[in-house]
């Protein structure tokens, strides 16, 4: 376990439970990928929530297997190409870099980001699936956002 990154097994997990893995969810292609990344960036609840924030670019991922968040870009190779995982990397784009990578924080405006993206269903699923692999996560992020 990485001690400064406590949580991310059981995050990983979670989320698989909800969006499965890529085995189970058709890929998209990067074209349509980036595209997503557009709409989600161009939503007025994004630009409401993040300001000032420069467009984070959406990556091919060469020559790595998962997704990662590196040099404000999302990085995304051929089998991560969901668009739950455009959430999830966008979400370490806007986070400070100080904070515990999928910590309290983190998991907090995750589930928000995935509540103002899919919908109250999807967000409801994601914290039931949070609460059975024992994820902890900021409520007020939850609910509020980015205050
Ligand atoms: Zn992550």
């Amino acid at each position: 376990m990485d001690p400064l990154d406590r949580q991310v097994k059981k995050v990983y997990a979670a989320e698989a439970e909800v969006f499965g893995t890529h085995k189970d969810i058709p890929d998209l292609s990067l074209r349509e990928l980036r595209q997503f990344g557009r709409e989600i960036q161009r939503s007025a609840w994004w630009l409401g929530a993040f300001p000032a924030r420069p467009t984070i670019p959406i990556k091919d991922g060469r020559g790595s297997e998962d997704a990662r968040h590196q040099d404000g870009a999302a990085h995304i190779p051929k089998d991560a190409r969901r668009q739950d995982v455009v959430i999830h990397e966008f979400c370490h784009a806007v986070m400070p870099q100080w904070l515990e990578w999928h910590g309290a924080a983190f998991c907090g405006l995750l589930l928000w980001l995935y509540g103002k993206a899919f919908g109250e269903s999807v967000k409801t699923q994601v914290e039931k699936a949070f609460r059975r692999n024992r994820v902890i996560w900021d409520r007020r992020a939850a609910q509020f956002g980015p205050t």
